[in-house]
């Protein structure tokens, strides 16, 4: 791409091993951009996108590539714009609990940073350790604590971003409340870089909660951690983490980082609730009597190595699922939690008809169904049988009143599927609106929009 170079000296790579790099993201699909741009302040995305603009040169803005659903990968001719290098927490204001970011810090080095000040960021996605708060918020990233505090969106309160065309405009607000005009702050929440590059965000934070307590629930049979589910929201009790992982995700984690997980066991929730230790001893204490009720062993963590080790098990299942299946496709439906047991008897119907093996973990408390399907990608007539598994897990998915996607979003890999949820007027209305952020198609193209549509 002429000239590129000398938009940001020193701070543009057309090496093809660096091109190859960032490619790709967790998805295993990938291309190859013209150019990897890694700037590090909001004049600098600004000057990218006005050389893009006159180029007519495609701009995808890029977080830790951590994605699931393709949204970061390059198409042909694109500029990467990596925002790896704006990282630096501004300011973490005590007094009105708001913290100013740039895009791309890291999840967890935010929890770090304001743990020691009593304070506490919500959204956990499972890749908090690697992850961007940019990333976070193109794609509306939720995590297991979403049950009780709810999802990115719930946090930002205003944005600056870099237009297409090099504008730089600061949207929403600073203070926890404000009603200005069209929420636009709130609109660039989960649209996947199609809109504008983030370059700064200003999030509400909370106190962080006194305590917490973590009960590890071993069912032997699948169907009482299903039931348990919906038992626990009946008895008014908001867990903080509601986790589910089925058969094949405990064994594929004892068998790549061990913690212990009975291999027997059909089903296992990971239950956490927090706050003042006398309030959550109770709910504790009945959250375990439903689940024994319902068959379950329970046990209680007993420290906070305890409670770590539990949780690194949990954040390993998709390594862990990876290792054994490299093209497994994972899919992140979401059903109402009372027809949890109906999506997990309708998955089993699906793999048998596939003759596939599909493994579930995630969020059950919310829904939220990790639904992977063991695939290779080599054998062209598995994959097939695959791809045609993931219809049905739809159609499925939305007979029960869900929707196909809960925190990864549509990138490339669910783009011929978003017809199946949004009707034509919707996705007509969504186009429009990218016409006018957008006028000449450069953001992240191809992504979210049935194909040849966007
Ligand atoms: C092991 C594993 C576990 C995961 N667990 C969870 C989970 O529990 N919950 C969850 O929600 N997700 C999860 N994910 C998915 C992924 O981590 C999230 O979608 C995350 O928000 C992506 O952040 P990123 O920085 O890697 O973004 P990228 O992958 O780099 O980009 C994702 C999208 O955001 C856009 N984007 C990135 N930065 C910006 C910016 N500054 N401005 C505009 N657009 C931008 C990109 O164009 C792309 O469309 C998991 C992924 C892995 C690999």
């Amino acid at each position: 791409m002429k000239n590129i170079k000398d938009i940001l000296p020193g701070k543009v790579s057309t090496e093809a091993e660096e091109l190859f790099c960032y490619g790709f993201d967790a998805s295993s699909i990938g291309g190859l951009p013209s150019a990897v741009v890694r700037p590090v302040n909001t004049d600098e995305v600004s000057r990218v996108a006005a050389f893009a603009f006159k180029q007519e040169a495609p701009l995808i803005p890029r977080g830790a590539g951590s994605g699931m659903t393709a949204g970061a990968v390059a198409v042909k001719d694109s500029i990467i714009v990596s925002l790896e290098a704006m990282n630096k927490i501004l300011e973490i204001d005590e007094k009105n609990l708001v913290v100013a970011v740039e895009p791309g810090v890291i999840n967890s080095h935010l929890q770090k940073a304001l743990e020691p000040r009593g304070l506490f960021y919500p959204p956990d996605p499972s890749s908090m350790d690697f992850c961007t708060i940019g990333g976070n918020v193109a794609e509306n990233a939720g995590g297991p604590r979403a049950l009780k505090y709810g999802v990115t969106r719930d946090y930002v309160l205003g944005l600056e971003l870099v237009l297409p065309d090099g504008r730089v405009i600061t949207t929403g607000v600073k203070t926890h409340k404000g009603v200005v005009g069209y929420d636009l702050a709130r609109l660039i929440v989960g649209s996947e870089g199609t809109l504008a590059v983030i370059t700064k965000v200003f999030l509400k934070v909370l106190p962080l909660p006194e305590e917490t307590i973590t009960l590890l629930c071993t069912f032997t049979k699948l169907s009482g951690a299903a039931m348990a589910v919906p038992k626990i929201a009946a008895a008014r009790i908001i867990p903080r983490t509601l986790e589910f992982m089925d058969q094949g995700a405990i064994s594929a984690v004892e068998n790549y980082k061990p913690v212990g997980f009975p291999k027997d066991a059909e089903a296992l929730l990971l239950i956490e609730v927090d706050g003042p230790l006398n309030s959550i001893s109770k709910d504790a204490e009945k959250i375990a009597s439903i689940c024994s009720s319902l068959g379950a062993n329970v046990s209680v963590a007993d420290d906070v190595f305890a409670k770590q080790r539990l949780w690194e098990a949990r954040r390993a299942v998709s390594q862990a699922l990876y290792r054994i299946s490299p093209s497994k496709i994972n899919e992140d439906i979401v059903v109402p939690r009372s027809k949890i047991s109906d999506m997990l008897h309708l998955l089993k119907e699906i793999g048998d008809k596939y003759r596939l093996k599909i493994v579930n973990f995630g969020h059950a408390g919310d829904g939220n169904i990790h639904v992977n399907i063991m695939t290779d990608k080599s054998d062209e007539e598995n994959y097939q049988r695959a791809e045609k598994a993931v219809k049905d897990v739809f159609e499925a998915t939305l007979k029960l009143g869900g929707t196909i996607s809960g925190e990864h979003g549509i990138g490339l890999t669910k783009s011929r599927y978003v017809g199946m949820e949004l009707s034509s007027d919707s996705i007509e209305l969504m186009k429009a609106i990218k016409r006018v952020f957008d006028p000449k198609g450069i953001m992240n193209p191809g992504k979210m929009f049935p194909p040849n549509d966007s």
